[in-house]
């Protein structure tokens, strides 16, 4: 198979190091974007790297032997995550997810999972938190998260039949192995288990159905999300997405399912039950239906840049900030300052584009910034 790769310049030397405004009020956890939208979700990439070179993700044509990835000194330290975890709660963040590269391949990610489980939100609920892996390393790993104080995983897999997974992984490895995490992971109690699928139209949405059968009436809940132009190096192309509503309407022939209504307010997956009582599906329709005046999102990548979008080209240096001594009130009036002037609503402006052309270049990687 051969995939268009289109070679990036490296965005992650891009930043703009934030202003620190002398009169910010304390945070309130009430702050709000340009478009009113509050901040309650943050996404923490802890590591750049990765054991799989997802075909549309991490290309091998470009993260290759020559690829450098960030040095140890760059990334933010247990500490200063912990550090920033907390002011982001004091504005009003509820959940955290912890992403990469892959998250697993952080050393001793478990003492992380420790420091951030004893933070509590502003209303001294537990946070939600919560980590994507690519599974590799789940088996092993899966009841030290769980002593640790994580809630529950997400786990990707895209593909139930081994050459198709394999040709998507790109590294040969094998499905079992994943499956095999994903069954550890619900035995230790890390639940509800969610795996996410990403469609590629011509690649593995034969893998539609098959994936549908192995997890109806499982303990987890599959979710297929549309294939998005992130990055610049994937080659993305409108016609390589499999809408969600082709999605369900095969699923639908094959085994009857009902709409659900969502869990709260701005769910940025769809949900759908089978007739038969067997379990429910979710679609994440990033593309055709975009939920950008929903999007309470913020994202710390590894060393310590807020971007507020996923599709974003400019990270903010909060790294240079924590590093240069500031305080917690200074870091919190510079992320304050920062979501306030917030205007991103880049899905909603793809859409809008009819020819369905991406309507930037240079978009910062997703193995970098993570999903
Ligand atoms: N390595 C971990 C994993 O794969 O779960 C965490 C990081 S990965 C970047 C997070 C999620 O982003 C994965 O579920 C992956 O499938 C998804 N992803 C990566 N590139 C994507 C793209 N172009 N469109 C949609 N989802 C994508
Ligand atoms: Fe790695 Fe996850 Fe990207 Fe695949 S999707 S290359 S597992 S970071
Ligand atoms: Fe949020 Fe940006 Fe995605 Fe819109 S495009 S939903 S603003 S991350």
């Amino acid at each position: 198979m051969t995939d268009r790769v289109i070679p990036i310049t490296d965005l992650r030397a891009q930043q703009r190091v934030p202003v620190i405004p002398a009169d910010a009020d304390a945070p309130t956890g009430l702050l709000a974007d340009s478009m009113a939208r509050p901040l309650h979700d943050l996404r923490i990439s802890v590591t750049d790297r990765c054991n799989f070179r997802c075909v549309y993700c991490m290309p091998k044509e470009v993260f290759d032997k020559d690829y450098v990835f960030m040095p140890q000194t760059a990334l933010l330290s247990f500490e200063e995550i912990t550090r920033m975890a907390r002011i982001f709660i004091d504005h009003g963040v509820e959940k955290i997810r912890l992403t990469g590269g892959e998250p697993l391949l952080r050393k001793n990610l478990e003492r992380l999972i420790e420091m951030l489980s004893r933070l509590t939100t502003r209303n001294g609920q537990p946070l939600d938190l919560t980590l994507t892996t690519n599974g590799s390393l789940l088996a092993k790993k899966a009841q030290s998260l769980k002593d640790a104080g994580l809630k529950r995983v997400t786990v990707s897999l895209d593909a139930i039949d081994e050459a198709i997974f394999r040709q998507m992984n790109d590294v040969d490895f094998p499905v079992a192995d994943v499956l095999h995490g994903i069954d550890v992971a619900v035995a230790v109690g890390l639940a509800p288990i969610k795996v996410n699928m990403v469609v590629k139209r011509g690649m593995n949405d034969a893998e539609i159905l098959p994936m549908a059968r192995h997890f109806k009436g499982s303990a987890a809940i599959l979710r297929f999300i549309e294939y998005m132009d992130v990055g610049s190096s994937n080659g993305w192309n409108m016609a390589e997405v499999v809408p969600s509503a082709d999605v369900i309407a095969r699923i639908h022939a094959a085994m009857p399912l009902h709409p659900m209504a969502a869990n709260y307010a701005g769910e940025t997956a769809g949900r759908w039950r089978y007739a038969d009582g067997s379990g429910e599906i979710g679609v994440i329709s990033s593309v055709t239906q975009a939920f950008c005046s929903d999007c309470s999102r913020a994202r710390l990548s590894t060393e310590g840049k807020l971007y507020t979008c996923l599709f974003a080209t400019e990270g903010h240096d909060l790294r240079a900030l924590l590093r240069a001594g500031h305080s917690d009130a200074e870091l919190a009036a510079a992320i304050g300052h920062i979501w306030q002037r917030r205007s991103d609503r880049y899905s909603d402006l793809r859409t809008a584009n009819t020819d369905g052309l991406p309507p930037r270049a240079n978009k910062v990687e997703m193995s970098y910034i993570g999903g």
